[in-house]
């Protein structure tokens, strides 16, 4: 990797921090959901950046997935557990954070566990290292601080212009193809629940972040509204998630982007939800892989 492209994802990664760390201080009881979403795509956008996907707040058994519909009025409930993620892409150098905010004493541990497993998943990253061990020390940690993790949902390695690309990271042990290789880039996010949850989630029946793949769009036979809301949509979040608000007068061509997402024109990300509705933590760091060492950029 060459020292520009250092130089912007550490300047992506410290955007991300600010956004998450701003975040986790507007979580409070009874705050809009709307206006943390909004603050934060507000503050990566004055660092000069783009959100690389819609600011997702998720609210006890909401593991990950949700952020605000146009005119949301949803407010972070009392005794709640709330994580938020956030996506920062500067010239296509991506990093993605994470972090939970408890707000009843009981659900303190379970927020504390999450960010004690990432420390420790971090601890032993470097290159050549299995991603198989890394699910074993996640899930490892996640036993001794008495919590079960989410075994379906995992970190992955970030490439110019795609969050998801190439190893997934495990948060489980178990058989897992792949090594870390120095100068790739790692978001390592474990998600926990309670000995009483499933540890999975479950997609719930509500979507609210959005993508199109221009690729696949422009090979399709699409109606005159179909094609122009396609094209607005490319240009305007060039092939990256998206939220519904985020388009200017939803309401108009609401319909439309409805039925293409029917269709499957357009692609959804269901909300996902813990199976039996226990809560979830989350915390994420994006981290890039050196020869005998790792740097956490967020
Ligand atoms: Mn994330
Ligand atoms: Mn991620």
């Amino acid at each position: 990797m060459g020292e520009d492209a250092l130089d912007k994802l550490r300047q992506a990664g410290q955007i991300a921090r600010k956004a998450r760390e701003e975040a986790c201080r507007l979580i409070k009881e009874a705050a809009l959901v709307i206006e943390i979403c909004e603050a934060v795509e507000e503050t990566i956008r004055l660092e000069g950046a783009k959100p690389a996907f819609p600011c997702n707040i998720g609210i006890n058994e909401v593991a990950a997935h949700y952020t605000s519909p146009p005119g949301d009025q949803l407010r972070i409930p009392p005794r709640s557990v709330v994580k938020v993620d956030v996506g920062v892409s500067l010239d296509g150098y991506i990093a993605d954070t994470a972090a939970t905010v408890a707000l009843a004493p009981e659900l303190e541990q379970l927020s504390e566990a999450a960010r004690i497993v990432l420390q420790e998943a971090v601890r032993v990253m470097r290159a050549g290292v299995p991603v198989s061990k890394i699910g074993l020390v996640i899930q490892g940690t996640v036993h001794k601080l008495g919590f079960k993790p989410i075994r379906n949902l995992t970190g992955h390695e970030i490439k110019r212009n795609k969050l998801h690309a190439g190893t997934t990271i495990p948060n489980v042990g178990g058989a897992c193809p792949g090594k870390l290789e120095p100068g790739h880039i790692y978001a390592i996010e474990p998600f926990i629940t309670t000995m009483r949850g499933a540890g999975e989630v479950v997609s719930a029946k509500l979507a609210t972040i959005f993508r199109i793949e221009s690729e696949k769009i422009t090979s399709r036979k699409l109606r005159e509204g179909e094609k122009r809301l396609a094209q607005y949509i490319i240009e305007k979040f060039d092939n990256l998630p998206y939220a519904t608000r985020w388009i200017d007068n939803y309401e108009r061509i609401k319909d439309v982007h409805e039925k293409m997402v029917k269709l499957g024109r357009i692609q959804q990300y269901p909300v996902l939800v813990e199976r039996l509705g226990e809560p979830v933590a989350q915390a994420e760091h994006t981290v890039i892989v050196f020869e005998d060492r790792c740097e956490v950029i967020t």
